[in-house]
Parts: C-alpha cells; sequence; structure tokens
C-alpha cells in the first residue's frame, strides 16, 4: 500500500474465493484485510471465483460463498465491461461482473500456448508417486515437494513442437497426451536459476531462486486443465489488480507467478501476504479443529459483528474483541487516518499487523457460536 508521500495510485484489488469447500474463519480474516485495505485507499475490489480446480469444486460452494460474502458486509464492484455469463447455470448463481475462472479457459490456453511457443515449458511424465520416490527427504502431505528435474532435459524444443501443431490445446486427445506413446504427461515451466525478489508489505523483503528451491511448476495438468499458476496470473493481470492480499501458505507460489509475469512483461501487483489462521496445535483451521465454517455461524442466526471484532482485534485494530460491522471497522480506521492518529496513514497498518498466525482458541469459537464473544 502507499503512504501519503507518494501520489496516489487507482488501486485494484481482489478477493478470489476457492470454492473447493465451505468458507472458514481463515477465509473470512483474509478478505476482511483485502476489503478494508481497497476501501481505506478508495479502490475498487474485484470479486472472481477460482473455480477451474476440479473435480475439487464443489458447485454448491459457489452460491455458499457468496452467501457468506454478503454476510460479513464486505461488498465488492462489478468489472464495467461484464455484461454477464455465459451458457450454464452461472447467470442463475453468480451475478454479472464477476469473474469465473471456467469462463475463461479458452484465454488461459492462449497464453499457455504463447508461452509452449517461447520454449519456456517442458512435457512432464512424472506422477507424484514418481516424484516422492525421487525426493531424498520423506515429506509431509501438505509439504511443498521440489521436482527432481526428470524431465527437463528430456525433450528439447523441436521435439516437443511436432506433436504440438494439430488441435487446440482444451482438445485433451492432443493436449497432456504424447502422440507417439499416449502416455498423459503435464507441462512444466521451466524456472530461471536467478534470484527473485518482492517487497511484501506484510513480509517485507522476500527472495528465492525459484528453480533450486522451489523447482520447475506444473502450469498445465496432465487432464489438459490450466494449473492455478497461470490462470491466477493471467487474472490478476487482465483485471488490472494493484494489490493482491492472501494467505502467507502461498508465498513459495509468488515466486513461480513473478516468473510468469516476467516471461509475459507485466507488471506483478504488490502483495501483502497474511499470516495464517491456525488451531490451538498450529496446523492451518481445518476440520479436525471442529466445525468453524462461517456457514456455521450463519445456520444460528447470528451477525458476523462478534467474528469480526475477533478478527478485527487480532489484527490489533481495536483494544478488545467487541462485536462491529464491516462498514463500522472501515469508518474507526478511516478516522484514525484523517486524525493523523496513525501517522497520517491512509490504510490499514501492514507493518502492525502481527505477522505470526493467528490461533482459533476452541473457547473463543465456541463463545463466537453462543453468540458470547466480547461481551
Ligand atoms: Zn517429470
Amino acid at each position: 500500500m502507499t503512504n501519503n508521500s507518494n501520489p496516489p495510485t487507482p488501486c485494484i484489488g481482489r478477493l478470489a474465493p476457492s470454492p473447493t469447500g465451505a468458507q472458514h474463519v481463515g477465509n473470512a480474516r483474509t478478505y476482511l484485510l483485502a476489503w478494508l485495505s481497497v476501501r481505506l485507499q478508495g479502490g475498487q475490489l474485484r470479486l472472481r471465483i477460482e473455480d477451474i480446480d476440479s473435480p475439487r469444486v464443489k458447485p454448491w460452494a459457489i452460491d455458499e460463498t457468496l452467501e457468506d460474502l454478503h454476510w460479513l458486509g464486505l461488498d465488492w464492484d462489478s468489472m464495467e465491461t461484464d455484461s454477464g455469463h455465459g451458457e450454464g447455470l452461472s447467470d442463475a448463481i453468480v451475478p454479472a461482473g464477476v469473474w469465473l475462472q471456467t469462463e475463461r479457459v479458452s484465454i488461459y490456453e492462449h497464453y499457455l500456448q504463447a508461452l509452449l511457443r517461447a520454449g519456456r515449458l517442458y512435457p512432464c511424465y512424472c506422477s507424484r508417486k514418481d516424484i516422492e520416490a525421487a525426493a531424498s527427504a520423506p515429506h509431509r502431505e501438505d509439504q511443498l515437494l521440489r521436482y527432481p528435474d526428470t524431465c527437463r532435459d528430456r525433450i528439447g524444443p523441436s521435439e516437443i513442437f511436432p506433436h504440438r501443431q494439430s488441435g487446440r490445446p482444451s482438445d485433451e486427445k492432443s493436449f497432456g497426451q504424447d502422440a507417439a506413446s499416449d502416455r498423459p504427461f503435464a507441462w512444466r515451466f521451466r524456472s530461471q536459476d536467478e534470484v527473485i525478489e518482492f517487497d511484501d508489505l506484510v513480509c517485507g523483503l522476500q527472495s528465492s531462486r525459484p528453480h533450486q528451491d522451489q523447482g520447475d511448476f506444473v502450469i498445465a495438468k496432465s487432464n489438459g486443465h490450466v494449473a492455478y499458476q497461470l490462470a491466477v496470473v493471467v487474472d490478476d493481470h487482465q483485471m488490472g489488480v494493484t494489490e493482491v492480499v492472501r494467505g502467507d501458505d502461498l508465498i513459495p507460489s509468488t515466486f513461480w507467478q513473478l516468473e510468469i509475469y516476467r516471461a509475459f512483461g507485466w507488471t506483478p501487483p504488490k502483495f501483502c501476504h497474511v499470516p495464517l489462521v491456525v488451531g490451538p496445535d498450529g496446523r492451518r483451521v481445518a476440520k479436525r479443529h471442529g466445525d468453524t465454517r462461517l456457514s456455521e455461524i450463519r445456520r444460528r442466526g447470528l451477525g458476523p459483528e462478534k467474528l469480526l471484532g475477533e478478527l478485527a482485534f487480532s489484527c490489533g485494530w481495536l483494544e478488545g474483541p467487541r462485536p462491529i460491522a464491516a462498514l463500522e471497522l472501515l469508518d474507526i480506521l478511516a478516522r484514525f487516518a484523517s486524525d493523523g492518529l496513525a501517522n497520517t496513514r491512509q490504510n490499514a497498518d501492514w507493518q502492525k499487523l502481527p505477522r505470526h498466525p493467528y490461533v482459533l482458541w476452541e473457547s473463543t469459537w465456541r463463545a463466537i457460536l453462543d453468540g458470547t464473544a466480547g461481551g
């Protein structure tokens, strides 16, 4: 984010829920931060549903996510150029002006082809099992597994093109399948052996050598579907996004995405990677910690104020976790800025945001569900 010494730049942020399941407390905290930041800067907030991750996407989750956002009091701005959705159920469920990634697949494929022609991709025939077997140390399931370069130099660019000439990439018969052997393959992005840096507004300067540290990444899966890393970069670029607020578990992905920005010569947005919400065991809030779905609070007929108060307190914006509506919180933070109380900041102070994960204690959650939190 900017401060007063910089000329004002139009801020465009985004909410990008993935409807692979219910939205939880952790999602709410990130959405609240993204919303506040954009609103305090007088910017525009876009909504994009990241629904290309089939079969993990649950159709009911799109509807529920939109209800959760309405309930939280977090609004967004429609894209002026949008005139509605294409065929299917989209129009019934998703309002115009909301981007659905499933409606943009041909755009992603266009950019995938461009990377392929530029020699940035190579076919990878490895299964996850192969990669695990090649990795020296045992890995946890949720741990990032560095790709061991097995297929990196197996096939040269001249050999890639012959079986790429025919058919569109969405044609699963030609795409993701080796014409000669019929073996399925994914496309991997050939990462560079150079340092990539970005100045995160929450976490400070981040630096990595993507190939060495994270390894080459999958940009199109063996089922022919474009992977998240490409879709998110193309979308953010085309939406004109200038500020990305998301969980800090995505920092390794950011280096990959910066490589894609670089490959296309696009200017990346500013990044604010915010700490995750974890359970008392230090692990990301999930089913094992009980029912922490936002819909569970809604189901009890409760408003979002107690949850929002708890979250605002966890961000250091309230002296105690008192119930508060999103607009009231925005008003308080905006007044801080105009009174000069916050060192003439015009925005939420990212540097002050605690960098450690926010621990959701069982007693806190129970109090939110009972409607008794914050007195
Ligand atoms: Zn491979």
